[in-house]
C-alpha cells in the first residue's frame, strides 16, 4: 500500500517535471490541452501564473471556504468548456442537488479527461468527475448516488477541515490566497479522508437520493460497478485508480446501501437512463417510464 502511494507521487512528481520541461523548451504558455496526463490534470495550473491579486496575505483564520473554492477552480477553469453536453448536463444536476446546501457557495463541476471512474471534492464545493464516471453509471440516480457522496463530503466540511488540519500542522499561520490553494490541490490529490469520513459522505449521498426520490439501490449499484470497474489489479493501477481506491470497502459498501434500499418504504422512485443518456437532468424533464415500483 505504502509502495504503491510511493509509486502515486513519484508518477505525479515525473509527469509535473516532464511537462514543465516541455513548457520550459517549446515556450509553451499555460494553455494544456485536455489530452495531457490526467496526473497533471489532477494538479492543474498553478495560481500564481494566473491571477496575481491573490498574492496578498490573509491569516488562516481569515481563510474562507468560499474564496478558497474560488481560487481553486481559477486553476482548472481552461480545462472546461461550458457549452460541452457533458458540463451542462453536469452543472444543473449538482447545482439541484446541491439546492439545498448549508455553505454559502455555489457549487462548481469540472470533468476530467480520464477513463478510470473517479470523482471527489475540494473545499468551497469544487467537484471533479471523470469521463470514466460518465460512461460507468447506467442511470441519473447512480450518478446523483456519487454526487451526493461528494457533496457530502464538502458539507460536513471533511473537505475544508482537512485544509485547515494541514495548514496547522505545517505552522503555516498566514499565506496568499493562492498559495492556500495550491496547498489545498497538493493536499487533494492523495488520500485525505478517514473511514468515518467516507462512511458519513456516503449516507449523506444516500439521504441525498431519499430526498429527491431517486431509486435508493443506485447507491449500492454503483458500489458495485465501482469495484467491477476497478478490479483486483494491485499494482497495476495507474495513480488515478490509486486515488479511487481511497473509498475504501467497495463491495461491503454495495451490500450495505442495497440492504438499507430494501427497508425503504414502497413507492415509486426515479432511474432517469434516458436522462443520462440525453444529458438532460430530470430537473429539466421527468420521464414517466423513469419512475420504478421499489
Ligand atoms: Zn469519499
Amino acid at each position: 500500500m505504502l509502495r504503491n502511494r510511493l509509486f502515486f507521487f513519484l508518477s505525479l512528481l515525473a509527469s509535473g517535471a516532464l511537462l514543465s520541461f516541455f513548457a520550459v523548451k517549446s515556450k509553451a504558455t499555460v494553455q494544456m490541452p485536455a489530452t495531457l496526463s490526467s496526473a497533471f490534470q489532477l494538479l492543474g495550473k498553478p495560481i500564481k501564473t494566473i491571477d496575481r491579486s491573490l498574492t496578498k496575505l490573509l491569516p488562516i483564520n481569515d481563510l474562507d471556504e468560499k474564496r478558497l473554492g474560488d481560487s481553486i477552480a481559477l486553476r482548472y477553469e481552461s480545462y472546461s468548456d461550458p457549452t460541452n453536453p457533458d458540463q451542462i448536463y453536469l452543472k444543473n444536476l449538482v447545482d439541484n442537488l446541491s439546492a439545498g446546501n448549508s455553505k454559502n457557495f455555489e457549487y462548481r463541476v469540472f470533468i476530467m479527461d480520464t477513463s478510470s471512474p473517479n470523482a471527489f471534492a475540494m473545499p468551497g464545493g469544487v467537484l471533479f468527475v471523470t469521463k470514466g464516471l460518465l460512461s460507468m453509471v447506467k442511470s441519473e440516480a447512480e450518478l446523483a448516488a456519487i454526487l451526493g457522496h461528494e457533496i457530502g463530503h464538502v458539507e460536513l466540511s471533511h473537505c475544508m477541515d482537512g485544509v485547515r488540519g494541514e495548514l496547522l500542522s505545517r505552522k503555516i499561520g498566514a499565506a496568499s490566497l493562492g498559495e492556500f490553494a495550491d496547498i489545498a490541490v497538493g493536499l487533494f490529490i492523495k488520500p485525505s479522508f478517514g473511514k468515518n469520513q467516507e462512511d458519513e459522505a456516503d449516507q449523506y449521498g444516500y439521504e441525498l437520493l431519499r430526498r429527491e426520490k431517486y431509486d435508493p439501490y443506485a447507491m449500492g449499484r454503483t458500489f458495485r460497478r465501482l469495484k467491477e470497474a476497478t478490479g483486483s489489479g494491485e499494482g497495476t493501477l495507474s495513480p488515478i485508480e490509486e486515488y479511487f481506491m481511497t473509498h475504501p470497502y467497495l463491495e461491503h459498501r454495495s451490500e450495505k446501501f442495497t440492504e438499507m434500499a430494501k427497508k425503504e418504504e414502497e413507492g415509486s422512485y426515479y432511474l432517469g437512463a434516458k436522462n443520462l443518456n440525453e444529458r438532460s437532468s430530470r430537473y429539466e424533464h421527468e420521464y414517466e417510464e423513469e419512475f420504478v415500483k421499489r
